[in-house]
């Protein structure tokens, strides 16, 4: 009984209680994590940050339950398209956080892609009502000069607010 409670208040602790997604918390222990692996065992991963666009717009035109809603299906969407090891996290706002290991530039530009596609595909609905959604996605694997998680994290945040400059709906990776 101890044991299961202790992993109840762990499971609140790390999860978001909208999107039933990995919180920020949860995100910065696995990025603690990979990070701790790829210096020790000279290991890769990648970080993939993406951000809703004009998320905004989309409450203000159909209300905050419906930016809720879409922020909930998102989360679903993207769940079911993952690799076990994938950590997924609602990391602020609007804004989500995928950590791949061993996935170097290549796969992670493809999966990438793959996100942006799969969100611009998706019917998302609220009451009937069709709503467009895209995201903005930054993409940087680790690199072995790096020094903390916050390298790599402020290497993909720089690439997804270029993407953001640049168009939206897309991603753009980080080259050494
Ligand atoms: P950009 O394409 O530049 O990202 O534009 P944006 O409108 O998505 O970005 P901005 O940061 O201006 O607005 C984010 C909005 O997200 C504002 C905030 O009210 C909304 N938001 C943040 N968290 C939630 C939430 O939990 N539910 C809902 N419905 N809205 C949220
Ligand atoms: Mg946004
Ligand atoms: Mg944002």
């Amino acid at each position: 009984v101890e044991v299961e409670y202790h992993e109840e208040i762990y499971r609140l602790m790390t999860t978001d209680g909208l999107t039933q997604l990995n919180n920020k918390r949860y995100f910065d222990e696995m990025l603690d994590r990979e990070v701790a692996r790829a210096k020790r065992y000279k290991r890769s991963f990648s970080l993939l940050v993406f951000d809703i666009d004009h998320f905004k717009k989309i409450n203000d035109r159909f209300g905050h339950l419906a930016g809720d809603t879409i922020l909930r299906q998102l989360g679903a969407v993207l769940l079911g398209r993952l690799r076990v090891n994938d950590v997924l996290a609602r990391i602020g706002g609007e804004e989500f956080a995928l950590i791949t290991p061993e996935v170097g530039v290549d796969g992670a530009k493809e999966l990438a892609g793959k996100i942006n596609r799969l969100i611009s595909d998706t019917r998302f609905d609220f009451d009937g009502t069709r709503v467009d959604v895209t995201v903005s996605v930054g993409v940087a694997e680790w690199q072995a000069h790096y020094e903390d998680p916050s390298d790599v994290y402020k290497a993909a945040d720089e690439k997804m607010y270029e993407a953001k400059r640049t168009g939206r709906g897309r991603s753009v990776l980080f080259t050494s």
